[in-house]
């Protein structure tokens, strides 16, 4: 039987969902490779988001989005607005990874490490500890309300609301004192904010995670949409073996006039988004291995070698050549911008300096003849301490010039943790020994308490013309 290469349409797919009248998946539960894989890859990707906020680093929270103050802090490095080019290096890596796993094996963020994926998954496995498997939940979901009925669903939508509620918490507290915003949750003193993020998130988890489940990902997720842009005849994906498994039929003694598919439907019952592989790749097939792991199950039961269902790019499957990833070209340049940006990250984050200083030299006017004969250019001094602790510093003034002073700035200026401060200072040379019209000052600012903490920058000192 020749090889075929089917796509069908997520609407196709959840009209017939509806036709069965079923308005919830119940899937169910399967164990194999995949699942333990899933499970892993779930926990090591969202542990740390529960967990990372509570981690100190010198007294302080390790990481902390501080979007109130526009500081981002990650253990000892702070990044400050002027450094934010460096988030869209982190953003453009993201993105180029999940092209390139998307070219190389189609929806995989979405089955092993989405949030959706991940919570859903824990709804569901909380659903199946107390209401039981999947045919006694479509029963209770139908049967008339009792005390049974109403004890277990309470039950459920109470511990789903809780971990929904955990979620909102855990993640208010990236942007601002974890083990503050714990107490002001108890004494109930929550900025308007804080109270308006806890319950969007409170009930966009319960909802997407408890009611809308599948939904999201065929429906409403984006991603969905655009990876058929991204994937072509040589990304792997859990795909039927048509040729081995076809014609399909009920398991019977005389095997030799039928396929390797024993019709069980085990494949679409642990499917969470209900798709039946069998009919070719569907775009509301999450890549989750599920359906594989069920298959091979039933196939060592009936002693028939694993992979009727397996990850397999179609042209695989239809017996052409296959490409290694190395040889496709679009790989290589996801490749390449991921090595630069992550150069660039690098590079940016070893540069970043603790203390900045930008200058910017009066225009109106450019110098001032003072009563003594000398000429005075004023400058606006803005300085970032982007350091965890208050400094105090000095300004210092250099140039090809003799005589030069600097006015304004006697005294060491107290400038806080984390902070910017603001400053006129006035640069007086005699005007005996200027020689020229303009000339490059370099002013440097310097932390008292720590000489290798300073920042310099290059401006121009104005005079009037030479005689
Ligand atoms: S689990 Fe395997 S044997 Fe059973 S219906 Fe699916 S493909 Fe056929
Ligand atoms: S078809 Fe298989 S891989 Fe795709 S979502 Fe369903 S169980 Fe997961």
């Amino acid at each position: 039987m020749k090889n075929e290469i089917k796509v069908i349409s997520v609407s196709s797919q959840v009209t017939d969902s509806c036709h069965t009248n079923q308005p919830i998946i119940h899937a169910k539960q399967v164990s194999g490779f995949f699942r333990t894989l899933k499970s892993m890859t779930q926990a090591t990707m969202w542990l740390p988001f529960f967990v990372l906020p509570y981690l100190r680093w010198n007294g302080k929270q390790a990481i902390l989005l501080d979007i109130d103050h526009s500081q981002f802090h990650f253990f000892n490095l702070s990044i400050f607005p002027d450094d934010i080019w460096m988030v869209s290096f982190m953003l453009l890596i993201a993105a180029m990874v999940l092209f390139a796993t998307t070219a190389v094996a189609s929806r995989v963020w979405c089955g092993y490490f989405c949030f959706q994926t991940a919570w859903t998954d824990w709804f569901v496995w909380i659903e199946a500890k107390i209401e039981g498997n999947p045919t006694a939940r479509r029963k209770l979901d139908v049967a008339p309300w009792n005390w049974d009925k109403s004890i277990k669903k309470l039950t459920k939508h109470t511990i789903w609301l809780g971990i929904a509620l955990l979620t909102a918490i855990s993640f208010s507290i990236w942007f601002v004192d974890a083990f503050e915003y714990w107490h002001k949750l108890f004494e109930l003193r929550l900025p308007k904010a804080g109270w308006v993020t806890l319950a969007v998130i409170v009930s966009g988890t319960y909802l997407y995670a408890g009611l809308m489940r599948e939904q999201v990902c065929v429906w409403m997720c984006p991603y969905a949409r655009f990876q058929s842009v991204m994937t072509d005849t040589q990304t792997i994906m859990p795909t039927y073996d048509h040729q081995r498994g076809e014609p399909r039929g009920k398991l019977r003694k005389d095997e030799a006039q039928q396929g390797g598919c024993i019709d069980c439907f085990q494949c679409v019952q642990v499917c969470p988004t209900g798709i039946d592989i069998r009919q070719g790749s569907q775009l509301g097939c999450i890549t989750c291995g599920l359906c594989i792991d069920a298959c091979d199950g039933i196939m060592d039961k009936i002693g028939q070698p694993r992979g009727l269902i397996r990850y397999a790019s179609p042209v695989e499957m239809a017996g052409k050549p296959v490409k290694k990833p190395y040889q496709q070209k679009r790989l290589w340049i996801y490749l390449s911008l991921i090595l630069v940006s992550i150069a660039s990250l690098i590079y940016g984050i070893s540069h970043i300096s603790p203390l900045t200083l930008s200058v910017t030299p009066e225009r109106q006017p450019l110098f001032v003849r003072m009563s003594d004969g000398s000429i005075q250019n004023k400058y606006a001094l803005k300085i970032k301490n982007k350091t965890r602790q208050a400094i105090h510093i000095k300004v210092s003034a250099s140039a090809q010039v003799n005589g030069l002073v600097v006015v304004g700035a006697e005294q060491p200026i107290l400038i806080s943790r984390e902070h910017g401060a603001f400053l006129t200072v006035f640069v007086k040379v005699p005007s005996a020994n200027i020689t020229q019209e303009t000339l490059p000052l370099r002013l440097k600012i310097e932390a008292t308490e720590d000489a290798n903490l300073s920042a310099d920058a290059l401006t121009q000192f104005n005079a009037p013309k030479l005689e």
